[in-house]
């Protein structure tokens, strides 16, 4: 069966050229955008909108309001007992405290469509500009924007003197950002610091700050040999021109986001991976020793054969992992993180988020569930570890389902009731999801799933859908039912050992479904003799039967269970003497909320 998904969905396009004039005394900046927007759906515009992320760092704004209502959530108590909140530990209610030089705001001063003046009105973090003319099916226009901002207080994410790393600038969500449009309609998604969902075009980006800063970013750096601080062409003399502020000019082709941070006291390492790729690492020694940055390049060299083999090429000619914000986030090119232990997470987001680029308030599973998917199998790969590697990811799934608290995948990101749902839903689940996938239709078929959803979608925004058909044209299953169970609903899964016996010399097991979520069962039987079996049963929704993925041991394919019914027999030819353990899937993939029940051992 060759059918293609369908990777030719219209999708509109940037262009964006900005200049930015930095004072750092203030913490302010004045900025110029002109961006180019091709409006390639077949719809007419009446109107556009801009992220303003930066007005969300003010007393009273969504954020604020949000983070503080989640505190008054509790979800547990400590070890020492003491209620654990819901809310974030890094914003609780610190935007409420913000003095007006601590906090963050983009203000429009002007804005232009083809020349002409363009009516506006600021939503706190979105822009809503209501067009005088309207922007046609297949027609490019021109924005040109003035406009002023200030850098709030580091809160979450992007911001100024971060407490902790003590770098002065994380410049992330620092521009007015056009908001994606696609067969959804327009996504003006209030910024209450969760997920992102940008329009895919070039950036050149003129940064003009004082000259003593050391700048990291998304994007290739043009003037390296004005600039030096470990940019410049080896052997080449730095020529700085004249006056107290330097302009630093990247270009970033075929993004959706721009971020940079600044900083006097960074110290920038490099090295070349390949002819096409610089890794570069930009950190001060403060919350973590230099030396623990300095292994980063060690890692990225190591790493990238393994990701690129598994995952997909590696497009861009640099990446950089740049000591800022305040966790891990990713960027494109870049990642903002406050010690090298997020690296990985926050590379492998170059596929997910950066390349793929789900719509992540719809599917933030898709986004941090497969790049902790990837990580786990990365960090395996660089450990040698050749155990259960997605063991944490389960373990946090598991967690969520006993909290009673768990939400549907289909939860919008910004609507969960609880950010403890939201974090084990999307990251922990979101990783099972993928590796329990490998059970359902084989592990070596799901890494041919993964690559060939990177060849067909990438740069192109995918969505659940557009997953499962890969998945299903990979397999040959029929995995709709997956989707429906695992990303719609909160059932779960619980297969159980019911009863065996011996009849006519041979050996029965029945198996019962338990939970309301059908699978399909791997039942693996051990003898005395030190041999083992493999009894297989598909699930009827199925439509087929996954590849054998231990060739060392015999397996026994079943005719599919039906998904009403509650209980399957297997049979052995083995006598019931000779069995010593009885196991419901020993590679621990399908994600059985009681492993009690999956397994007998026999002692005779
Ligand atoms: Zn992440």
């Amino acid at each position: 069966m060759i059918i293609v998904a369908q990777p030719e969905r219209w999708q509109q396009r940037v262009r964006y050229a900005m200049d930015i004039d930095m004072n750092v005394e203030t913490n302010q900046f004045t900025g110029k955008q002109k961006l180019e927007y091709w409006n390639n759906s077949p719809d007419t515009l009446k109107k556009v909108f801009y992220h303003l992320y930066f007005n969300a760092f003010q007393p009273g704004s969504m954020m604020d309001t949000r983070s503080r209502r989640q505190g008054s959530i509790i979800l547990r108590k400590d070890r020492s007992g003491k209620d654990v909140a819901d809310w974030d530990q890094r914003v609780r209610d610190r935007i409420l405290n913000l003095k007006p030089d601590e906090q963050g705001y983009q203000k429009i001063i002007a804005l232009k469509m083809n020349g002409r003046p363009q009516k506006f009105k600021v939503l706190e973090t979105i822009l809503e500009v209501t067009l005088d003319k309207p922007i046609l099916p297949k027609t490019k226009v021109v924005f040109d924007m003035d406009f002023q901002a200030q850098v709030p207080l580091q809160i979450r994410r992007s911001g100024r003197d971060n407490p902790t790393s003590g770098v002065r600038y994380s410049m992330s969500q620092w521009y007015p950002k056009l908001c994606e449009y696609d067969y959804e309609g327009w996504h003006p998604t209030p910024y209450v610091a969760r997920e992102f969902y940008g329009v895919w075009g070039d950036f050149t980006v003129a940064i003009t700050i004082d000259k003593k800063y050391i700048l990291a970013g998304s994007g290739y750096l043009q003037n390296a040999n004005q600039i030096g601080y470990g940019y410049e062409t080896p052997g080449m003399k730095v020529t700085r021109p004249a006056g107290d502020k330097l302009t630093w000019r990247f270009v970033a082709p075929n993004v959706h986001d721009f971020v940079w941070a600044a900083d006097p006291d960074y110290v920038h390492i490099s090295r070349k991976l390949k002819d096409s790729l610089i890794v570069h690492v930009f950190y001060k020694p403060t919350n973590v020793p230099a030396s623990q940055w300095e292994g980063l390049l060690d890692m990225a060299q190591k790493a990238l054969p393994f990701i690129e083999k598994t995952f997909g090429p590696y497009p861009y000619k640099q990446y950089s992992f740049i000591h800022g914000g305040d966790g891990g986030m990713e960027y494109p090119m870049a990642t903002l993180i406050i010690s090298p232990g997020a690296a990985v997470h926050e590379f492998m987001h170059s596929w997910y988020q950066g390349m793929l680029g789900t719509n992540e308030s719809l599917y933030a599973w898709m986004d941090e569930g497969f790049t902790d998917y990837a990580d786990e199998r990365v960090s395996a790969y660089l450990e040698n570890n050749t155990g259960f590697a997605l063991a944490d990811s389960y373990a946090g799934y598991y967690d969520l389902v006993k909290s009673g608290k768990e939400e549907p995948l289909t939860t919008h990101a910004d609507h969960f009731n609880t950010n403890f749902a939201y974090v084990a839903s999307s990251y922990s689940k979101g990783a099972v999801f993928l590796e329990q996938l490998g059970y359902i239709v084989g592990a070596a078929v799901r890494d041919k799933i993964l690559l060939a959803y990177y060849r067909l979608w990438r740069f192109k925004h995918p969505n659940v859908n557009d997953f499962m058909r890969v998945a299903e044209n990979e397999s040959d299953l029929e995995l709709d039912w997956y989707r429906e169970y695992f990303v719609n609903t909160t059932r779960t899964i619980d297969y159980a050992v019911d009863s065996l016996w011996a009849e006519n010399g041979k050996t029965k097991i029945r198996i019962r479904r338990i939970g309301m979520m059908p699978m399909p069962v791997d039942l693996q039987l051990s003898f005395k003799d030190g041999t083992k079996e493999l009894h297989y049963v598909p699930l009827n929704l199925m439509y087929g039967e996954k590849p054998v993925e231990d060739p060392t041991i015999p397996r026994k394919v079943y005719e599919a269970w039906k998904w009403t019914n509650e209980s399957y027999v297997i049979e052995t030819d083995k006598k019931l003497t000779d069995i010593v353990t009885v196991e419901i899937d020993p590679s621990f993939r399908m994600a059985d909320i009681d492993r009690k029940n999956n397994k007998l051992e026999l002692k005779w």
